[in-house]
């Protein structure tokens, strides 16, 4: 598979061969089920304020077709590449399997440091990806949503031009669009309190009380925040958090009510405090019953694995922990992960009911949302225990085999054309 490269993409393959070599796949099948269907790159030429012309990268990749569209966020990031959209869109594969929806995974992207343009150059640059993606993407082909450095407006760009391009509006292209033009209420929480919810499912299985616990959690995007305030509503108290810009960390509890108006105000927790900063290669190794991971991948190597000191590892972050760290985690057995395709998995839960919703035009309240998402978390938490306990294997290995499998059987009874 020499079109996808770098740590990203061999992590997921590393993954796979672990659960292909756990259930018994035969070698001649495997590259049947990890190798991503169509990737697509496309230049996005856009005119700057200064009038130059820059043309940035963009990415998608469809990873399988077998159950109906495939679906996953759209990342604007400087680092970006073909590689890691791929990963992510396998990984989206198994996330969506595990939680029985009817999608492939895809992921998607951009090469762009979003904080260095402008609101023109960012509403230009989304529509033109989107022009660019109309003959791959559509409400049966491919649906894709908000990831990190893209949010609900620029969800809303996407639907306008694909729309313009149809001649009528078609909600269902996208998820995680504002509500006032089709989004549906609690996307836009969905996968922090997705988070929280099944933090709290593992507290209780490990009898730890919510109130008087403690959490970290590191990144505090859309994920990381909506973790954090759930986790405090619980009753937990949030010891430390972090971004890209700024790390604070008090014992006695931070005041999430002053870091979110510092946020709304600023974008970023940068220049929150003084007194509450506090070295960001240290946070995710401070004492803490629950530990939520929610920015980039690949932050728990080996040796953070093995200073961690929580109890419990909610994995709000697609792939944050290295498959040798999970050797790690392994070995020491004394930490609760909640891994990524499930833990998370309440943001593409919600923007399944969201792609509904679009189709049906029938609108649902919250409570339903809400109702209807914790049910299918509690249904994969609990198919994942069990099949941990069954197999022997910790929790990560039983939720990718479940949906690993759920792909081979799907491909399987579909059959190869012709
Ligand atoms: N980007 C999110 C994820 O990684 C959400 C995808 C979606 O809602 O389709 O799960």
């Amino acid at each position: 598979m020499s079109t996808f490269s770098g740590a990203v993409f061999k992590m997921a393959e590393q993954q796979f061969e672990t659960i292909a070599d756990h259930i018994g796949i035969p070698t001649h099948e495997r590259a049947r089920i990890l190798m991503p269907k169509r990737a697509i790159t496309v230049a996005c030429p856009i005119r700057r304020d200064d009038g130059t012309i820059a043309v940035f990268e963009g990415y998608r990749v469809q990873h399988h077709l077998t159950f109906g569209p495939t679906k996953g966020g759209t990342r604007y990031a400087a680092n970006v590449d073909l590689g890691e959209i791929a990963a992510l869109a396998i990984w989206m594969s198994w996330k969506c399997a595990l939680a029985g929806l009817p999608y492939g995974g895809a992921k998607g992207g951009i090469a762009v440091d979003p904080y260095s343009l402008s609101p023109r150059e960012l509403e230009g640059l989304s529509r033109r990806y989107m022009q660019e993606m109309i003959p791959f993407v559509g409400p049966d082909t491919d649906v894709p949503a908000p990831d990190m450095g893209t949010n609900e407006q620029v969800m809303a760009w996407f639907m306008d031009t694909y729309s313009s391009y149809q001649g009528a509006t078609v909600p269902g292209v996208v998820t995680g669009k504002p509500v006032a033009i089709g989004g549906t209420v609690g996307r836009r929480e969905a996968t922090g309190r997705g988070v929280a919810h099944l933090a709290a499912r593992a507290m209780d299985h490990l009898g730890i009380a919510p109130s008087g616990a403690t959490a970290i959690v590191q990144g505090y995007g859309n994920v990381g925040s909506y973790s954090a305030r759930t986790l405090q509503d619980m009753g937990l108290r949030i010891l430390g958090v972090s971004d890209h810009t700024a790390c604070y960390y008090d014992p006695r509890g931070l005041d999430l009510d002053a870091i979110d108006a510092h946020v709304a105000k600023h974008g970023v927790l940068a220049g929150w405090s003084s007194e509450a900063a506090f070295d960001p290669s240290q946070l995710l190794t401070q004492p803490c019953d629950v530990l939520v991971p929610a920015a980039v991948e690949r932050v728990i190597d080996a040796e953070v694995a093995a200073g961690l000191k929580c109890r419990i590892l909610a994995e709000g972050a697609n792939g944050p922990t290295t498959p040798e760290a999970d050797l790690v985690l392994d070995e020491r057995g004394d930490i609760f992960v909640v891994p990524d395709i499930l833990c998370n998995s309440g943001g593409v839960i919600v923007s399944y009911f969201e792609w509904v919703q679009g189709l049906q035009r029938l609108f649902w309240e919250e409570e339903e949302v809400t109702r209807r998402t914790n049910i299918i978390l509690d249904r994969a938490f609990n198919q994942v225990l069990e099949r941990a306990r069954v197999d022997g294997v910790s929790n990560r290995i039983a939720a990718m085999t479940i949906g690993v499998e759920r792909v081979l059987d799907g491909k399987r009874r579909r059959g190869i054309f012709p």
